[in-house]
């Protein structure tokens, strides 16, 4: 999960790590969160600046903290502590989304939920590009099963990664770190990545609440 995660947020294509959306101060600010559906071992990051792998350091929160959740400037020191390089804030801006931005402000910064107009929801929804790169994408997600002879059985990880939502308030978290919400791994049901508007996603619990209705029997 971390060594896919790892090439996306290098890749500027992707909304997570270099080439996320700006904030509405025009900075990047990242959520990650990772499970392990053996144990329901978690950890997650959120509103991390300047750091171009929260996924790795989410995982480090879950392996070597007593916590599952570090966020701003506390997972920032941790991530430090644990010698990752704090890059210069530009390190991590696509030139793409300094358009985006400006788009944002001449649109006169509206809510996230509303910035794209239908035509460009439209596209996002079919993989199309609405920007000025054509292989423009969005919030990355990876689950992985794993059946190893040591552990027999199916063993479920799930891991997700975001820079969040265009013109979003500083320190805005949306479902991505929110372990249930963007984030989900449970062996006995399934592994979840979610991706979407987050405030809707954290008021359901999105990604939990699909691996119990999985668990359920239920249909999707
Ligand atoms: N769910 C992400 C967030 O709200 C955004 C996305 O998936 O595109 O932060």
């Amino acid at each position: 999960v971390i060594a896919a995660l790892d090439v996306l947020e290098e890749d500027p294509t992707f909304d997570c790590g270099r080439g996320s959306f700006l904030n509405e101060h025009g900075h990047v600010e990242l959520d990650a969160g990772i499970m392990e559906g053996k144990n329901l071992k978690a950890g997650a990051v959120a509103a991390m600046r300047n750091f171009l792998h929260p996924s790795r350091i989410a995982r480090d929160v879950m392996e070597k903290t007593n916590h599952v959740f570090l966020v701003g400037e506390g997972a920032e020191q941790f991530a430090l502590s644990y010698g990752y390089e704090q890059l210069p804030p530009e390190d991590l801006i696509d030139p793409r989304e300094l358009i985006v931005f400006r788009q944002w402000i001449a649109r006169g910064k509206p809510n996230a939920k509303i910035f794209f107009t239908s035509e460009e929801a439209k596209a996002l929804r079919e993989g199309r590009s609405i920007g000025a790169k054509p292989e423009e994408r969005g919030t990355v997600g990876i689950v992985v099963a794993l059946r190893t002879d040591a552990s027999k059985a199916w063993e479920l990880f799930a891991g997700t990664s975001t820079g969040g939502t265009p013109g979003k308030m500083r320190g805005r978290v949306g479902d991505v770190p929110v372990i249930g919400a963007g984030v989900y791994a449970d062996n006995e049901s399934c592994a979840v990545s979610c991706t979407g508007w987050g405030e809707g996603l954290l008021r359901i619990v999105a990604a939990q609440r699909v691996a119990a209705m999985v668990n359920a029997g239920l249909p999707l």
